[in-house]
């Protein structure tokens, strides 16, 4: 199973939007076995994938309530899409983590993660973060392969990207084989301090970004209103192509082998 933590300190750059529709085309075009785990106290990508309701959720996990990952996950109606759903009580995990047991919250996914390896349960595992660098977000980035950086193309999105890639690099302490898999641009448009902004992230070179970018369009917004992901609320706009284009890119990349459904 391959992991990936969907990771911006930044709130608003597209995380949630790129956790939910690679998700989804990776359960539906290319037939994986997919679990989202929602990391996020705003718990948006549950709210998208799966009915109103109360959901234990991760926080039953990190806090060491939930033994077996089978009693948190869920089923969406997406054939292959599971996700194990947030709720606010991720809130309080840091106030209880300063004063118990960090370490157990740090590696509850990663333990989760092992005993899914085990019984072969999913492809592909992907992590929707939250605006910062929490315990549920350290988590998240300990019990991932690789981590995958959505920015905003414009200037003062671009240059927070290097403290956040030394700040991923110091968890290299904990973690020695963490990397980040690559840099997404969305909201994409043709302007010119887009474009420079672009030019300067690949010129840079420190991460890799990724050839295809995604696209502005208020079909996004239109589908996060909607509570629904955007792969079905408008699938031939072109954020919705853009992400079916990033996935086959991501999976070629990471040399993860599908069937075209
Ligand atoms: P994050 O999870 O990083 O906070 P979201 O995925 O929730 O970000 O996106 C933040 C806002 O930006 C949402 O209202 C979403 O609809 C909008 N958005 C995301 N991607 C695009 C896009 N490609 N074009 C237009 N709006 C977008
Ligand atoms: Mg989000």
């Amino acid at each position: 199973m391959r992991t990936y933590a969907i990771v911006n300190r930044k709130g608003g750059v597209g995380k949630t939007t790129t956790a939910v529709n690679l998700a989804y085309v990776l359960a539906t075009s290319c037939r994986l076995r997919v679990l989202l785990v929602d990391a996020d106290g705003q718990a948006n990508a549950t709210q998208i994938l799966l009915p109103r309701g109360e959901y234990a959720g991760l926080g039953a996990l990190l806090r060491g309530y939930a033994m077996c990952y089978d009693e948190l996950t869920v089923h969406t109606d997406v054939a292959g899409l599971d996700v194990l759903p947030a709720a606010s009580d991720l809130w309080a995990l840091d106030l209880e983590a300063a004063e118990g047991d960090r370490g157990r919250s740090y590696r509850a996914l990663r333990d989760m993660r092992e005993a899914m390896e085990e019984d072969g349960a999913y492809d592909v595992m992907i992590i929707d973060c939250p605006p910062n660098l929490s315990a549920a977000c350290v988590s998240a980035i300990l019990a991932s392969d690789a981590v995958i950086i959505p920015v905003l193309s414009d200037a003062c999105s671009v240059t927070g990207v290097g403290d956040l890639v030394d700040q991923i690099a110091s968890l290299r302490s904990i973690r020695p084989d963490i990397r980040v898999a690559g840099i997404l641009v969305n909201q994409w448009h043709r302007s010119p301090v887009v474009e420079d902004s672009v030019a300067y992230l690949r010129e840079e070179g420190r991460v890799p970004v990724y050839s295809t970018v995604i696209r502005r369009t208020d079909k996004v917004p239109e589908s996060s209103w909607a509570r629904m992901a955007l792969q079905a609320w408008s699938p031939w706009c072109s954020a919705a192509r853009d992400y079916r284009a990033w996935a086959a890119e991501l999976l070629a990349k990471e040399g993860i082998q599908y069937e075209q459904a």
